[in-house]
């Protein structure tokens, strides 16, 4: 059967790692988190204390850093230098910090090469804010995904909670807010709807009706 590329972009929180697991859990695809490595690389720069303003100490730190996955016990957990850092990544310390680090295109560049590597041979579902516009632009499905603000934040308020980390409803709120506003107007790969993108509204839909949508139109595209 031929296998595609399925490209998810959208704003924070928007519910795209959870259809992009569905996905690929349905098509037995593997399923690549770009957010999960800008926030590996975030946290590296936060316990090294670079200072990600400084383009030297950004390049140098690059060269240093190894991020891969692993499937453990059926979830995907990132690694940072051979340490599971699946958890410390998804802290509001991490995310506060990541959209400015994400801004960098020297950072952009390392990434973005490594997920080109890892779509090569395709039967991929990756997530993320450029996927569909500059890492894999010739994907035969790209979504753009879409959820009302509050929602956003009561499903990432939720799911924190749910790791036992500890947010403000407000803040989490207005963490969304600056980091949608960042990762749209930056200079390099801007989050934008690519122009073949199906945009798929999901604020009213729950995960399983979300994932049906999805799966219809990639049935679709691989024929
Ligand atoms: O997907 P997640 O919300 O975990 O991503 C964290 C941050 O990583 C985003 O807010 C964005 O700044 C950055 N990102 C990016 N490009 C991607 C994926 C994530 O710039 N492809």
């Amino acid at each position: 059967m031929k296998r595609i590329i399925i490209a998810i972009d959208g704003h924070s929180a928007c519910g795209k790692s959870t259809l992009a697991k569905g996905l690929a859990k349905s098509l037995h695809y593997a399923y690549l988190d770009t957010g999960a490595m800008y926030r590996a690389v975030t946290l590296y720069f936060l316990d090294h204390h670079i200072d990600y303003n400084d383009p030297a100490a950004v390049e140098a730190a690059l060269q240093h850093i190894e991020i891969h996955f692993e499937r453990i016990e059926g979830q995907n957990r990132t690694f940072l230098d051979g340490r599971d850092v699946e958890r410390d990544i998804r802290e509001m310390r991490v995310s506060e910090h990541v959209s400015p680090v994400s801004a960098i295109s020297a950072v952009r560049r390392a990434m973005v090469q490594q997920q080109k590597t890892m779509g090569q041979r395709r039967g991929i579902v990756a997530d993320g804010r450029d996927i569909g516009t500059v890492v894999f632009p010739d994907a035969e499905l790209k979504i753009f995904l879409v959820a009302d603000l509050d929602v956003r934040t009561s499903r990432r308020h939720l799911e924190l909670a749910a790791k036992g980390i500890d947010a403000e409803w407000e803040d989490v709120k207005k963490n969304l807010l600056e980091r949608d506003r960042i990762d749209s107007t930056r200079a390099d790969s801007p989050l934008r709807q690519a122009d073949d993108a199906v945009v798929i509204d999901n604020t009213l839909l729950s995960e399983e009706q979300q994932l049906e949508k999805a799966l219809a139109l990639a049935k679709e595209r691989i024929g």
